[in-house]
């Protein structure tokens, strides 16, 4: 089957993965499209699982070998991309297709897969809210903190290319909005 396609973009730190993990524990028909990623992987990062993490020479490869509906160079030298075999691979199991991408790739994915996708952009509600999450998620040094900072300004001006922007300053109130226009989309 050719299913449909929930495409989630935000800032860094604005919730996305948080949402995203609600959404795939809420039973719908939803699988995670697993991205290729050259950055290093968190501790609680399994290879796989939250992405396909290889070297720049690996994606390079992928590049030139046109395995890429998308990839973009999210922060200096270090790239993400999806693969069409992941959109097929999850297609082939009778599941819609989540994506958590950046900015630019949300716009490129909906506009390539047009009403056939839902592109939703996730809002913070300030910049200085961003830093104080990627702070406490504790997971980045400062100078990436810093590098996710300075492009989220960039991200922001491109959330009305979206098809919903969702305020994300009270984290249950952004999932169950999240989840109403998702479930919304798939039974249309
Ligand atoms: P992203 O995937 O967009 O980078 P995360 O989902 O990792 O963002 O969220 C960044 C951090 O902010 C996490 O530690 C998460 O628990 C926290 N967080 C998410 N939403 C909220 C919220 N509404 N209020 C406060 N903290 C939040
Ligand atoms: P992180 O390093 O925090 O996991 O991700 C950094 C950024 O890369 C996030 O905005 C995330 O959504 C984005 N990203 C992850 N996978 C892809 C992808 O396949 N394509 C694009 N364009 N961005 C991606």
């Amino acid at each position: 089957m050719k299913g449909k396609l929930i495409i989630i973009s935000a800032p860094s730190g604005a919730g996305k993965s948080t949402i995203i993990k609600y959404l795939l524990d809420r039973g719908i028909n939803l699988e995670f499209s697993i991205s290729c990623a050259t950055r290093a992987p968190r501790s609680s990062e399994k290879d796989g699982v939250d992405y396909y993490f290889m070297s720049v020479e690996e994606f390079r490869k992928k590049i030139k070998n046109d395995e890429f509906i998308e990839w973009e160079e999210v922060y200096k030298d270090q790239l993400y991309g999806t693969l069409k075999s992941e959109i097929d691979r999850i297609w082939s199991h009778g599941s819609h297709v989540l994506f958590d991408v950046d900015v630019k790739g949300g716009v490129h994915l909906k506009n390539i897969f047009k009403n056939i996708a839902i592109s939703i952009f996730i809002m913070p509600p300030s910049i200085s809210e961003l830093e104080k999450r990627l702070i406490a998620r504790g997971t980045d040094a400062d100078y990436k903190i810093k590098m996710r900072l300075e492009k989220a300004a960039e991200e922001l001006m491109l959330a009305d290319s979206f098809d919903n922007i969702v305020g994300n300053n009270n984290l249950e109130e952004a999932e169950n909005e999240v989840y109403r226009l998702v479930t919304g989309f798939l039974d249309n």
